[in-house]
């Protein structure tokens, strides 16, 4: 391979693949630089929801929106850690990005009936049409030539965000229709499609694909980025970007050392692929570059650890699935409920509670998720179908106060918090914490329960129980201009080098989440970091 290109795209992810096919359509040659053997980063596990104000689909379905409008939702979203000009340039080149994709073949699709999420209630929330989707691509379109796609352990494969709600929500999954299951055996939905169209496009277009090839480091030359060195097996060589690197290479929440010194939960698990270790961090942050933190970062769920005999244990995200479904709660070791189970954001805040006086530790840590008999008749856990019987890790008894003993929770406690949390669920309502409330949540959730889709009691034998564990999302990540170039610590933008998505840290919307904008804020500014450099450069457009 020659390794002359004009644009290094580092990373596979939604941010690496949009930059690269950007870069070609623009009339670079390109290279997208994997580390993994499989392509898709985090974007192959994720749901695939991209957020755009004011987009073309809605004026073609004529829902009024506006930019200043989004602007308002993110400002409320920021809790004051995000700046001004950049929500500004999220709001005006988000949809931008989906008209110049879907322009290049890309479709997209709105996601029908899903309101601005987490915060429909608040100002400048709309409850339709912002949150889109790809539209599932046919597995045979991509040549067998093309990189195999990561699988994602959440999203069942070739389902779409769409499809999910439409069949009755994740926790139906093993009941929906064998017409469905084939029609999804056959495509590429949800995030792992939007991997599958932003890949096949760059393969139409020619740009080079090299995986399982790390990259080690940026060379600089001359006071510029002039490309990364990248291992090949044992085989160490440099590829040259002449006109721009762009570090695509997501988070660092498998780095337990990154994880300590930035996240505020000391216990972390990670809920990424393992090849997330900061090395972006690692490879701007050795020439100078900026690593800024948003200490107060929403972007976090809660799970549980699945032992493996023989390997190491695997983590499971529960926040959008079993902790949405009906006969579960969450407690802490006093045996209490302290907040929201089926709205994480509310939730990891209660978790960020600090006990000074009493414990001078987490207040709500240990946590543990607790269903019933009527939950397994039901819901997956751990991605065993329903009515299977569950393993011997997963605590068991025939009463509350029997699974209390096994996982060390105050029993007396737990059996009264568990009758006034019934006394409530029967009736759909949970006046503590407002559970099952939110439209968005509704959806994922069971929607062929009566009531709330997210509710119900826990009163049937035997019960069941497993201690969770914090998962964050990573909340520092590079400092970037609103062009994307990548800021020296000394305040002025490392020449040639820029970076988006979660290796770029979101100062595009601060503290808040909103689902769908770290994908499409991946390649709105991995779309703008390549304009940005062709106007300083002389290759053509
Ligand atoms: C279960 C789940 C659901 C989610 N749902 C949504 C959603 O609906 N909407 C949304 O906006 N976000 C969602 N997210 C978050 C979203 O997945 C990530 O924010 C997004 O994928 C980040 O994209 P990226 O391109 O920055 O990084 P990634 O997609 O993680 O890609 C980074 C790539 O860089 C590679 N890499 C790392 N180091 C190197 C190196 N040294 N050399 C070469 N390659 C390297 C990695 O292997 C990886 O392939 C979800 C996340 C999860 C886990």
């Amino acid at each position: 391979m020659d390794p002359h290109f004009d644009w290094i795209a580092v990373g596979s992810g939604a941010s690496g693949l949009a930059n690269a096919l950007w870069a070609a359509h623009r009339g670079l040659k390109a290279i997208v630089i994997e580390k993994a053997p499989v392509v898709g980063g985090a974007t192959a596990y994720s749901y695939g929801g991209l957020w755009a104000p004011n987009n073309m689909l809605q004026r073609a379905a004529r829902i009024n929106d506006s930019d200043e409008q989004g602007l308002e939702y993110l400002r409320f979203l920021s809790g004051g850690f995000a700046e001004e000009e950049k929500m500004r340039m999220y709001v005006k080149e988000a949809a931008a990005t989906i008209e110049a994709f879907a322009q290049l073949g890309v479709p997209f699709r709105m996601i029908e009936g899903l309101p601005d999420h987490y915060f429909p209630g608040a100002p400048g929330s709309l409850a339709l049409g912002r949150t889109l989707e790809v539209v599932p691509l046919p597995k045979r379109a991509l040549p067998d030539s093309a990189p195999a796609l990561l699988e994602s352990p959440y999203m069942p494969g070739g389902v779409s965000w769409s499809d999910a709600i439409k069949w009755g929500g994740l926790g139906n999954r093993y009941s929906w229709a064998p017409e469905n299951l084939e029609h999804a055996a056959s495509v590429y939905a949800a995030g792992q499609g939007l991997v599958a169209w932003l890949l096949l496009k760059c393969i139409e277009k020619g740009v080079t694909l090299l995986t399982q090839s790390p990259a080690t480091r940026l060379v600089l030359e001359d006071g510029r980025i002039a490309g990364v060195e990248v291992r090949e097996g044992d085989r160490a060589q440099q590829i040259k970007g002449d006109c721009g690197i762009f570090l695509g290479t997501g988070g660092y929440e498998c780095n337990p050392e990154f994880v300590r010194a930035y996240q505020s939960f000391p216990n972390s698990a990670p809920h990424h692929p393992p090849t997330q270790t900061g090395d972006g961090l690692v490879m701007a942050g050795e020439l100078g570059a900026f690593i800024r933190n948003i200490p107060t970062s929403l972007s976090s769920m809660v799970g549980y650890w699945i032992p493996r005999p023989g390997s190491e244990p695997e983590f499971h995200s529960a926040g959008i699935q079993e902790l949405a479904y009906p006969h579960s709660i969450v407690v802490n070791s006093e045996g209490k409920r302290f907040g929201n189970e089926a709205f994480f954001q509310e939730f990891v805040v209660k978790l960020r509670e600090f006990d000074v006086v009493k414990k001078h530790r987490y207040a709500n840590i240990p946590f543990f998720l607790l269903f019933d008999s009527r939950f397994r008749e039901r819901y997956p856990f751990a991605n065993i179908p329903p009515e299977r019987p569950l393993p011997a890790w997963i605590k068991r008894a025939e009463s509350l106060a029997g699974l209390a003993q096994e996982l060390g929770i105050d029993a007396q406690q737990l059996q009264q918090t568990v009758a006034k949390f019934n006394d409530n669920a029967s009736a759909g309502l949970d006046p503590e914490f407002g559970r099952g409330q939110s439209l968005w949540i509704r959806k994922v959730g069971d929607s062929k329960h009566p009531i709330n889709p997210n509710l119900g009691p826990l009163s049937k034998a035997p019960f069941y129980g497993v201690e969770l564990t914090p998962t964050e999302s990573s909340s520092a990540g590079l400092y970037t201009d609103i062009h994307g170039r990548v800021m020296h610590l000394r305040g002025h933008a490392i020449a040639n080098l820029y970076a988006g998505g979660t290796v770029r840290v979101r100062t595009e919307y601060g503290a808040g989440y909103q689902a769908g904008l770290t994908l499409l804020g991946g390649m709105t500014f991995g779309r703008i970091a390549v304009e940005h450099a062709l106007l300083g450069n002389k290759k053509p457009s």
